[in-house]
């Protein structure tokens, strides 16, 4: 069974350490949602795992699958089954959503076999149309540009969409700004519900509890000044809800006998 094993992470932007000892493994089979106040560092967990250059992994580890996730390449990685959203957050003109997706799927068999010559087209479009039924998605959508002009929620499904044909093993999304748009929030949300099975291991960040009325995640956990600093089960998203994050503040200042941020 495949994991993300992310142990002991410290990570600096500008020397400045956002990431101070993050702990978190994710399985196959399993949904995990992180939650916490602004600027704690839940976009940096993202940032970091997805390679962006101007995050500083100074100690701790990543694995996924045996292997040392920083050693690998940013399409390694999805190669290997690890899907990172927010990954072509582009506009790319002239190229439809399901070239794109075509071109990723081919991408991924050539990694397996570089002779392969390619998902033939008929088989491309069938599975292309299985996964938008499943989805719910409009058979138009799929000829759209990519990105062109798109809504919030119509990213936000070109991204499900390509959770949908890649078949990751553990999908990361950082639903960042998708809280201020409640349709945005819909389709990631029963995107995730559809597709979520025993192959799928899912990391849903999240600064907004919203979203976990439509995900119920299996293990939730709280992030605190880059750390997580409380894990529970769907009960403590709840109770996140009704208590906000004072409390953990206060317990996690105790603890530590300092201010946390
Ligand atoms: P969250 O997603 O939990 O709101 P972030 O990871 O976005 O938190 O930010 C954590 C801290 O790191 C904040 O203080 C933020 O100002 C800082 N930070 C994030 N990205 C950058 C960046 N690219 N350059 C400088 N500082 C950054
Ligand atoms: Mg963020």
């Amino acid at each position: 069974m495949s994991q993300l094993e992310i142990k002991n992470l410290h990570v600096s932007i500008d020397g400045r350490e956002i990431l101070k000892g993050l702990d978190l493994t994710v399985k196959q089979g399993e949904i995990h949602a992180i939650m916490g106040p602004n600027g704690t560092g839940k976009s940096t967990l993202a940032y970091t795992l997805m390679g962006h250059p101007a995050y500083t992994v100074t100690e701790g580890e990543v694995w996924f699958k045996g292997q040392n996730l920083f050693e690998l390449e940013a399409d390694e990685r999805s190669r290997l089954g690890l899907f990172l959203a927010f990954q072509y957050p582009v506009a790319i003109p002239g190229v439809t959503v399901a070239n794109f997706l075509r071109t990723a799927v081919n991408a991924r068999r050539r990694a397996v076999n570089p002779e392969d010559k390619g998902i033939p087209i008929p088989e491309f479009r069938k599975m292309l149309q299985e996964q938008m039924n499943l989805l719910k998605m409009e058979s138009s959508f799929a000829g759209r540009y990519l990105n062109d002009g798109f809504s919030g929620g119509e990213k936000k499904r070109a991204e499900i969409l390509q959770m949908a044909v890649l078949k990751p093993e553990i999908a990361i999304l950082d639903e960042t700004d998708s809280g201020l748009d409640i349709d945005a929030l819909r389709v990631v949300a029963d995107g995730v519900n559809a597709l979520f099975g025993p192959d799928l291991g899912v990391l849903v960040i999240t600064h907004y509890q919203r979203l976990l009325n439509y995900i119920k995640p299996h293990f939730v956990h709280v992030m605190l000044d880059g750390r997580i600093v409380e894990s529970g089960g769907p009960d403590l998203a709840l109770h996140l809800e009704e208590h906000g994050y004072d409390w953990v503040r206060e317990k996690y200042e105790e603890m530590n006998g300092q201010p946390g941020r």
